[in-house]
């Protein structure tokens, strides 16, 4: 078994489907992956940004304590200077006018301390610091800063720092140590960056780890060493610890990772030099930052990457929704747009193949509806009113009761019919059904010349569409040549009208070859009991040599506009073969010929038929003109009047065959009217009889000349008689006959004395 187009359909979807979660998914991982990869290279970035900013902010505030504790230096250096000279006040007298300056250099005082370890300072204490450990220092000859607790003359103790340099005498021997006292806050003023918003802490501390000044809330505290603090808070500093006291010795920066207090913390250490002639001192400083200060800033960032992934996401997301909506809503367009008859708005022929589709297997009829004639409703209301009666006639099918969307429009006037389960008995009342309410509609819009006609089709659910439309359009043409409301589909007939449209196509040329022959069915004059004339009728002879009736080509004719050429045709045969039985000698009678609606609006068919009785020479009361009552519309009235004008004799032909309208018997248009045999046939039924009679009487009181068509039995010719009918034309006396015979029959009643003398 194939794959139905459902499955295909089906498929398709569930593959679009599955495409569009792939797309989602492989998005969503590569934005998470894409997001990752730029989360880690951030971080690496931040991180490194910060050891950088973290850096730059020690070396510029290492300068600025370098200076300052160089011109601390520089300050004792000029001091000693002033010791030196030997002139004048003693040294201690010296050094006690240097407390003057403790404002202008910041320190609290200043002191000078012999080889021994005694001095004095600039306060006026003598100091004997001989038993301290700055001792020793002093004694190294290097420069040194300690901080200590410092005792001040009022008994206070207070933390300072002590910077002293070694003094030398002019011949370079170690004279003794000077040195100044002063408050850390200097320094940690200095450190006081607020780096890191704040959270950036520095300290200075001597080569041997002893913290000599912080930062406001630093991490040290002062006097603690640094080295050992650090050993004890964990075995994994040992490292860092080591590798800083290393970088310090060798006056080297660097930096790591320690811990402390439970955190993480990243580390910077840079060497401050101070020199004083030929000694210097190195002590170090150490920039820290919170770990997770850095780790914050990475989750910010991680942060804002999420959320802008959410936001893409959630973009992409609403993106390919509305996408997929209006996708939707363009397939339901197109939808729309393919199964909607777009004159109409209703369900057009692929909804209807659709829909039959569904409902085939039940069988049941299908039908094909033709409006005839819709072209005169165009032609005499305009486009527009046509497209409105469509589209009424639209609207009544898809509302009648049980059709849904098995109706559509086929073509230009043509409604297709699917009733699912109808049986063939139930079709003529349906189609008389259906005809009532298009008749109410056409009426409504103010249309009263078009008429529907039915073909259908039995089926049992198993033939194809096509093929069943094919047989319904059969049916409706079969149906429109016999002037019938319906027909159902017949294969014979069919397999005819094949035949007869094959034939139309060589039609030119048959006529050209005189393949066409004129018959004559002559007329019974009742009043004088002779014929009194007689109607040419059309015959074509074919390859066969069988004769095809004009009931099965002239309404295919008329669709093909072909009629006007055949009847021209046909006046000229029987203008010239009247002249030609008159200079044979022969008896005459007046001969009507058809003439059909197209011929009427071509506006040169008066002086065409004029010219061509002029050429043939025959006598005008002789050829009489037969115009159907449909064709009598209001734009061929003119054409018919001028035909009168010019002396023709106009017969209205087949009165009484569709909707009969006493308003088209006009006095003016016509001088007789034939009855059709719709009309005839009437006749033994009693009711229609009366209206019959009132019909005739009516016309007769109105001087028109009356001709019966179509009798073919006694009381009909007893009825039309006793009535004051002047002629019949039926198979109760003659048969359409070819000319020759027509010729003898005339030869022969004019023999017998039995036609008229002035016919004669
Ligand atoms: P029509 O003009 O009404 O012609 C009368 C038709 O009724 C003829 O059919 C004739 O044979 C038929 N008829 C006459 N008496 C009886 C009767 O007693 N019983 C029955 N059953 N039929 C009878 P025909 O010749 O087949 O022509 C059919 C129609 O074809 C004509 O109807 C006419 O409309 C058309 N037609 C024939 N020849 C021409 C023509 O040359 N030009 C045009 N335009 N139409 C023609
Ligand atoms: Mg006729
Ligand atoms: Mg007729």
């Amino acid at each position: 078994m194939f794959p139905t187009r459902d499955f295909h359909e089906k498929k398709e979807k569930t593959i679009y489907k599955l495409t569009n979660i792939t797309f989602m998914i492989c998005l969503t991982v590569m934005l998470i992956f894409g997001s990752l990869f730029l989360t880690d290279t951030i971080s690496r970035d931040i991180s490194a940004e910060s050891f950088y900013t973290l850096s730059s902010v020690s070396t510029e505030s290492s300068k600025a304590i370098t200076q300052m504790l160089q011109s601390r230096v520089d300050y004792l250096n000029s001091v000693w200077l002033l010791l030196k000279e030997e002139k004048g006040d003693s040294r201690q007298e010296r050094i006690l006018r240097q407390q003057n300056r403790s404002s202008i250099y910041n320190f609290e005082w200043v002191g000078y301390l012999d080889v021994s370890g005694k001095g004095w300072n600039s306060i006026g204490q003598d100091v004997d610091l001989s038993q301290s450990r700055l001792f020793h220092q002093i004694m190294s000859g290097s420069i040194c800063m300690v901080q200590s607790p410092i005792q001040t003359p009022d008994g206070c103790v207070w933390n300072g720092i002590i910077l002293g340099i070694p003094v030398y005498d002019d011949e370079g021997t170690f004279d003794g140590f000077l040195y100044q006292v002063f408050s850390p806050k200097g320094i940690a003023s200095l450190l006081d960056i607020g780096a890191f918003d704040g959270q950036a802490k520095f300290c200075l501390m001597e080569q041997d780890g002893a913290i000599v000044a912080t930062s406001e809330n630093g991490i040290f505290a002062i006097g603690e060493n640094i080295f050992d603090r650090l050993k004890e808070e964990g075995d994994g500093n040992q490292d860092f610890a080591e590798k800083m006291e290393e970088a310090l010795i060798e006056s080297r920066d660097g930096g790591g990772y320690y811990s402390l207090l439970g955190e993480g913390w990243f580390g910077y250490y840079l060497p401050i030099v101070l020199q004083s002639n030929d000694a210097e001192l190195s002590i170090g400083m150490l920039s820290t930052l919170p770990e997770n200060l850095v780790e914050m800033r990475i989750d910010n960032i991680f942060n804002s990457v999420l959320l802008l992934l959410i936001l893409v996401l959630f973009y992409v997301a609403l993106l390919l929704l509305f996408l997929l909506r209006m996708q939707r809503r363009q397939k339901q367009e197109l939808e729309r747009l393919a199964y909607q008859d777009i004159l109409t708005g209703e369900a057009n022929y692929e909804a209807f193949k659709r829909e039959f589709k569904r409902l085939q297997a039940k069988g049941g009829i299908l039908m094909i509806c033709d409006i005839v004639e819709f072209k005169l409703i165009n032609r005499y209301f305009g486009a527009r009113k046509g497209d409105a009666v469509l589209r009424e006639l639209a609207k009544l099918f898809a509302e009648l009761d049980g059709l849904g969307k098995t109706v559509a429009r086929v073509s230009d006037d043509q409604f297709i019919f699917f009733f699912s389960g109808m049986k063939e008995a139930e079709v003529p009342e349906k189609c008389r059904e259906l005809k009532e309410q298009i008749l109410e509609t056409l009426r409504k819009l103010y249309v009263n010349q078009s008429n529907p006609v039915f073909g259908y089709c039995v089926t049992d659910g198993t033939e194809p569409i096509e093929r069943l439309r094919g047989q319904a359009m059969f049916a409706k043409n079969l149906a429109k040549l016999e002037r019938a409301l319906y027909h159902a589909y017949d294969e014979q007939a069919a397999m005819e009208l094949t035949d007869t449209l094959l034939l139309l196509d060589e039609f030119d040329r048959t006529l050209e070859e005189s393949g066409m022959e004129v018959w004559y069915q002559p007329k019974y004059d009742i009043c004088h009991k002779c014929i009194g004339g007689a109607e040419a009728l059309v015959r074509w002879r074919g390859k066969d040599g069988k004769i095809i009736s004009p009931g099965r080509f002239i309404p295919l004719l008329e669709e093909r506009g072909k009629t006007a050429k055949l009847d021209e045709y046909v006046f000229k045969q029987v203008c010239f073969q009247q002249k030609a039985w008159l200079e044979q000698g022969l008896p005459v009678v007046p001969v009507s010929v058809n003439i059909s609606r197209g011929s009427l609006l071509a506006s040169d068919i008066v002086r065409r038929y004029c010219q061509i009785l002029d050429q043939s020479g025959a006598d005008q009361s002789c050829v009489y003109l037969e115009i159907t009552e449909d064709s009598v519309q209001a734009d061929v009235v003119k054409i018919i009047k001028t035909f009168r004008q010019e002396g023709f004799y106009m017969l209205m032909d087949d009165f009484g065959k569709g909707s009969s309208n006493l308003a088209n018997l006009r006095r003016d248009l016509f001088q007789g009217v034939k009855f059709d045999k719709s009309l005839i046939d009437l006749i033994r039924s009693e009711a229609e009889e009366t209206v019959l009679r009132s019909t005739i009487q009516m016309v007769r009181s109105m001087g028109m000349q009356i001709t019966a068509e179509g009798v073919e039995k006694q009381e009909q010719v007893d009825f039309l008689e006793s009535l004051g009918c002047d002629e019949i034309q039926g198979y109760f006396y003659y048969r359409p006959m070819e000319a020759g015979a027509f010729a003898q029959l005339l030869e022969a009643e004019a023999a017998d004395g039995r036609l008229l003398d002035e016919i004669k």
